[in-house]
């Protein structure tokens, strides 16, 4: 076990039986709830991916998730992404997804591009820029071999404490993007703001993200929508949700 505030990921540790249990139930719930929201919205359930958030549970939680059939996992730390990420891949052997859904300080790019199939929350010129000067040293260190895919995050409030491009600077941003070698723009990304109704929200979040794929036809991913507002987002077209407490329960105040 590590010690509680240390930020090592314990590797050797297995979650219990009856942790698996829950992960198991709270999963299979959320894949319901999911199926009834495409549903409703007269939407294929397989167009929505299910990108489960680990963000500070253990890589133990992650594993026994990879184990029930989960694929994709999102994550918003460094050095805690990093190691759960090396941890999960040295302890299984199936194919996994890993996204870096936090905001990317720029000194930490070079780490992020060692670990993440997808970046969601490019929202500045600076860090595309250090993110594709980490792809280069990456793959020069045999670390990756691809390029990285991202996504634009969308600030819809204009309120960017929480991360995002402006509306008015998002095809400049896409633009920008667009031009990087190493790297591929793949759609937008949005978390809804508290003011007003989750569906004001992500009405507005799927003009802007038909806005981007008007300039840039490859970028078809939407990813709206977490465990408080998922419906809302499939109704307006989400292709990939991020769920966490819905599943892992509440998360813990420290990193594991
Ligand atoms: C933590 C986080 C989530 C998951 O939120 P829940 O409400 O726990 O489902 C989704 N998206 C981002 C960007 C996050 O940081």
């Amino acid at each position: 076990m590590s010690e509680p505030g240390s930020d090592s990921v314990s590797e050797d540790d297995t979650a219990s039986a009856e942790r698996v249990a829950e992960l198991s139930d709270a999963l299979d719930a959320t894949r319901e709830r999911l199926a009834a929201a495409a549903r409703d919205a007269g939407r294929d359930p397989d167009d929505v991916e299910l990108l489960v958030v680990t963000k500070f549970h253990p890589a133990s939680d992650v594993v026994a998730l990879l184990e029930l059939g989960c694929r994709a996992f999102g994550e918003s730390r460094e050095p805690e992404a990093g190691r759960k990420a090396a941890a999960v891949r040295a302890r299984s052997e199936r194919p996994v997804r890993f996204d870096m859904i936090g905001t990317v300080q720029r000194r930490k790019a070079t780490s992020v591009a060692r670990w993440a199939d997808l970046v969601q929350s490019v929202d500045r010129e600076s860090i595309v820029d250090a993110l594709a000067r980490g792809v280069e040293q990456a793959r020069d260190d045999g670390d990756r071999e691809t390029d990285l895919d991202v996504l634009i995050q969308i600030n819809l409030d204009g309120d960017t404490g929480r991360g995002g491009v402006v509306v008015d600077d998002l095809e400049a941003l896409a633009d920008h993007v667009a031009e990087t070698d190493g790297l591929r723009l793949r759609g937008s990304m949005v978390i809804a703001p508290q003011t007003h109704t989750p569906g004001y929200w992500m009405e507005q979040a799927a003009a802007h993200h038909a806005r981007l794929t008007a300039a840039h036809p490859d970028a078809v991913e939407f990813s709206a929508g977490m465990s408080g507002d998922l419906e809302d987002a499939v109704r307006h077209g989400s292709t990939c949700v991020r769920v966490g407490t819905a599943i892992l329960g509440e998360r813990p105040l420290r990193s594991p």
